[in-house]
């Protein structure tokens, strides 16, 4: 089978060496990963995830009555926090996800990427997509990296008018460094042509699948009273998640991806008899 994520670790690895606006990027503190998303159906194709966010301010959330408008409810104070994931000893600073068999059958066909490429190879939406989420890695680790308008402020979108522009530079940038088809060839099959060829495609998942890691709340330590107290608003416990916030190497899985749905990879475990 082939190894989908392992090959765009790899492709990764050669594109942060090549394309110099990625070369502080270190890939091995990021992670690839992929997720259940079906080719037929929206979603992305592929995201990036910091976990280099620190702890968030206290808050809490609160529920106004439709009519009145006033506050009747609020939750406890709580704080938001980015999960660790150490992997042979070393943190991840970030993870980039790819939606299976999704991104393996995505072209550039009537697609908004298409005016960047003009009679390119379909297949290049793809290496787009890898070099697009590697963009989205912040220089200084402070989450996603933030675009800076002309005006020197900066743009709550973290795709402003140049980020798509930019991105094609650097696919074109990085094919004119004649790298070894090798490394990125796997990207001109679909889906279908992939499990045919290689008898299934695999990839690296959380054991938690479909679930990984996420930003999640914490209860905070201190429970004090807040602006919406007044008479009558309750206050609710709140629900807290049963997903880990710790994860290491054997929180790691390898599953085998189909049309609709995926599968465990149980490798080395052969019947025996008694
Ligand atoms: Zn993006």
């Amino acid at each position: 089978m082939i190894n989908y994520t392992e090959r765009l670790s790899a492709l990764m690895r050669d594109v942060v060496s090549r394309v110099p606006t990625l070369q502080f990027i270190d890939m091995s503190a990021v992670l690839v990963f992929a997720r259940a998303g079906r080719s037929d159906a929206d979603g992305p194709f592929a995201t990036c995830h910091c976990l280099t966010l620190p702890q968030s301010e206290e808050g809490y959330y609160f529920w106004r009555d439709r009519t009145s408008g006033r506050i009747t409810r609020r939750s406890e104070w709580f704080v938001t926090k980015s999960p660790t994931v150490v992997i042979g000893g070393r943190p991840m600073k970030y993870m980039i996800s790819f939606s299976l068999p999704r991104f393996c059958d995505q072209s550039l066909d009537r697609t908004r990427k298409e005016k960047y490429y003009p009679g390119a190879d379909p297949w290049l939406a793809k290496l787009d997509t890898v070099i697009h989420e590697l963009y989205h890695i912040d220089p200084e680790h402070r989450g996603i990296r933030r675009i800076e308008r002309e005006d020197g402020t900066y743009s709550a979108n973290c795709h402003g008018h140049q980020f798509f522009e930019q991105v094609a530079d650097m696919v074109t940038a990085y094919l004119g460094t004649r790298p070894d088809p090798a490394v990125y060839d796997f990207l001109r099959s679909d889906f279908d042509t992939l499990d045919r060829r290689y008898g299934g495609v695999a990839a690296t998942t959380f054991r938690t699948f479909p679930s990984f890691p996420q930003r999640y709340i914490e209860r905070a330590p201190t429970q004090r009273p807040c602006e919406a107290d007044a008479e009558g608003v309750v206050i609710e416990p709140l629900r807290l998640t049963t997903q880990p916030s710790h994860y290491t190497e054997a929180d790691l899985q390898t599953r085998r991806f189909f049309k609709k749905s995926s599968a465990r990879v149980v490798v080395g475990r052969r019947a025996r008899a008694a």
